[in-house]
């Protein structure tokens, strides 16, 4: 039988109050990750605070920079806005591509990548597109590359009593041509064996894979081919990305499937969004 105590904060300084002081309180957003994981061992927590209702999480705003997520707006109010889907489709698929609608009528942006899944369908579009993860903790505020913000499987750069407040996304709108592509055992509800994430900027491409190392990783190699040695082919530059990966074998997929998955989804995501 699971013991906690449920905290219901009015704002954010309270919850980064409790967060801090108390080294077993967890954030508890959608608690789609967090139930699961408690249910399973995985955490223990002893107080559960709950930020889905502050204010300052439920912001969802465009401004002349970018666009501002909140850290309590949903997956679904994402992969339905009419400016993401119009400006940054990559995003809507990515979100629109987590488990069903029910979940995502309760799970978060920032849920997401604080699960810190190497799968995280949300983690590849973000590396695409340059997303900052701002951070409020006791400290102050500090924002982070969603890059150097995901440190391991299920480990972030977040410090004791921190929690992210929003992710920005910034322009130019519309953000190219984008394509998330995810590869999974069922043709519904499960996590990605790998999953591609290829923004084309226009000048350059951004490419991001995930569930094919310890944390998504960009394909450098397969973007040098593109933008610095101007590679035509998509199946030759393709091939390159398993330079940048270290995939595993695990329950979803061995690690020569993956090899081989995500060298196609790679090829396929250049076809759509370059045409080569
Ligand atoms: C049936 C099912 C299917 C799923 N399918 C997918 C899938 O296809 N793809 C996929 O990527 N994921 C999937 N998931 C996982 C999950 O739904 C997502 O990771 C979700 O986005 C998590 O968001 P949440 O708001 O529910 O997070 P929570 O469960 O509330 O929190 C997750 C973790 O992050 C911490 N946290 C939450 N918010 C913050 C914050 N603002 N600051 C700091 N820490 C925070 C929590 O303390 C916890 O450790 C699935 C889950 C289920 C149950």
């Amino acid at each position: 039988m699971l013991s906690y105590e449920y905290v219901k904060c009015t704002g954010l300084s309270e919850a980064v109050d409790i967060l801090a002081k108390e080294e077993q309180a967890y954030p508890y957003a959608g608690g789609t990750d967090l139930m699961v994981g408690m249910r399973g061992g995985k955490f223990a927590p002893k107080k559960l605070v709950d930020i889905k209702t502050l204010p300052e999480l439920n912001v969802f705003e465009e401004n002349d920079q970018g666009i501002i997520i909140g850290a309590a707006i949903t997956l679904n109010q994402i992969a339905c806005h009419d400016s993401i889907i119009k400006n940054i489709p990559i995003l809507a698929e990515g979100s629109h591509s987590v488990g069903g609608y029910t979940i995502r009528n309760r799970a978060t942006l920032a849920g997401n990548i604080c699960n810190a899944s190497p799968a995280a369908d949300t983690a590849a579009p973000l590396y695409t597109l340059d997303a900052l993860i701002n951070i409020v903790g006791p400290d102050g505020n500090r924002s982070l590359p969603v890059e150097e913000f995901f440190t391991g499987p299920g480990q972030t750069a977040l410090k004791n009593g921190e929690l992210v407040q929003s992710i920005f996304i910034p322009r130019p709108f519309p953000a190219g041509k984008g394509v998330y592509i995810k590869a999974s055992r069922t043709g519904s509800v499960d996590l990605a064996t790998v999953g591609v994430a290829v923004q084309n900027w226009g000048e350059h491409v951004k490419i991001a894979v995930g569930a094919v190392a310890a944390t998504p990783v960009r394909a450098f190699s397969v973007e040098k081919a593109i933008n610095e040695k101007g590679e035509k082919s998509s199946a030759e530059a393709a091939k390159l990305v398993n330079n940048d990966i270290a995939p595993i074998t695990d329950i979803r997929g061995s690690r020569e499937y993956r090899y081989h998955m995500v060298e196609v989804l790679v090829r396929r995501g250049l076809e759509q969004t370059m045409g080569v």
